[in-house]
């Protein structure tokens, strides 16, 4: 009887930082408590089945399968780059369960092919290390699934500690670990509008971006000047999605010194400047999303932000632990559709 492999990933909330980690920026995530786990049995034949807690029915696939657009196709992807690496032989049985919600920002594509990976990796005696994991997991949404993003989900569920968040230079593939403020938390809360980053919007942004690399001749939008990008006669709608990267790297950097510092205000205006970017540069936002996050603010949070790769899922506000139940209720109340999922601090 084949062995079962068993590894967790937990799901991710980016604090600041969006849209950042393909443009050579920074970003700030923070591993949430609500989480992934993945139980593998490898198998001697090609076929890839695939049992989830968040569907009613197994998926049968086939290594040589390319991807169809199917919830499944994570867990084939993450399979034929684990015999990529030498981890697997052949197919696998697969069981998840999982309390991520799914296309809300949190990262549960990111959690499952890192856990499916790291499960993997219990096959073999001396596996890749968790960089590598995540560089492969990123390979998967890239090559297989068809979605350009960055490194940040991938790094940020294969290597964040929990009660921390990680400040990564996506650049130079560096990280350190920046902690959360004591008597705030960072609260998550889904709007109701879910996603799929497959859908097509996240990959428009990302062409947008490379007008505007091409235009600049540079990999690295974050790193461009003000000045810089607002003189170039660069057409409209790239100059924006330019400006909101150099800008929002810089809301990073401050947001890092905030958290240092112990300057919570700062940090929440920078979680505000965040948002209003977003919406007005980046145009990845939604009016409900806006709405909800303009009440998180009036009702008293220091700061709040949409979180994630846009067009719907969650946003992240930065609450005084005391107020964080009288808060809630109130948003709540005021926003039927939305609902609360998880809150770090430290
Ligand atoms: P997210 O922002 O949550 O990462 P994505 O659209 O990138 O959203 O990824 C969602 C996809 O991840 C789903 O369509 C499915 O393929 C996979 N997935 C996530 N959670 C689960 C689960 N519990 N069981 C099976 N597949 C899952
Ligand atoms: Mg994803």
């Amino acid at each position: 009887m084949s062995e079962l492999y068993t590894a967790r990933a937990p799901g991710r909330v980016n604090l600041i930082g969006e849209h950042t980690d393909y443009n050579g920026g920074m970003v700030l995530p923070a591993a949430l408590t609500v989480g992934l786990e993945a139980t593998l049995m490898p198998r001697a034949d090609t076929t890839v089945a695939v049992s989830s807690n968040g569907y009613d029915a197994p998926a049968i696939r086939n290594l040589a399968d390319d991807a169809v657009g199917d919830w499944a196709d994570p867990c084939v992807g993450a399979i034929r780059e684990a015999n990529a690496l030498g981890l697997l032989k052949g197919g696998a049985t697969i069981d998840i369960v999982s309390t991520i919600p799914e296309g809300s920002g949190l990262s549960s594509s990111a959690a499952l092919i890192v856990a499916v990976l790291k499960a993997a990796r219990e096959a073999v005696v001396e596996g890749p290390g968790d960089i590598e994991i995540a560089i492969a997991a990123r390979r998967v949404e890239n090559n297989y699934m068809g979605v350009p993003c960055g490194i940040m989900d991938q790094m940020a569920v294969a290597l964040a500690t929990p009660g921390t968040a990680m400040a990564l230079d996506t650049k130079a593939m560096a990280y350190g670990v920046v902690p959360l403020p004591a008597n705030h938390e960072m609260v998550v809360v889904h709007s109701g509008l879910t996603r799929k980053l497959t859908d097509g919007r996240y990959a428009a942004r990302k062409e947008e971006c490379d007008a505007a690399k091409r235009h600049f001749g540079t990999e690295d939008l974050c790193l461009l000047d003000l000045a810089t990008v607002e003189a170039s006669d660069l057409d409209e709608v790239p100059k924006k999605r330019a400006l909101h990267c150099l800008t929002e790297n810089a809301r990073v950097h401050a947001a890092i010194a905030a958290l240092d510092g112990g300057h919570i205000e700062r940090f929440g205006q920078a979680m505000n400047a965040s948002h209003a970017s977003m919406r007005d540069l980046f145009e990845m936002s939604l009016p409900e999303i806006d709405a909800l996050v303009a009440s998180a603010v009036e009702l008293g949070a220091v700061g709040a932000r949409l979180t994630g790769g846009g067009f719907g899922g969650c946003i992240v506000a930065c609450v005084e632990k005391d107020l964080r139940e009288e808060w809630l209720e109130a948003l709540l109340s005021r926003h039927p559709r939305a609902r609360f999922i998880d809150a770090v601090g430290g």
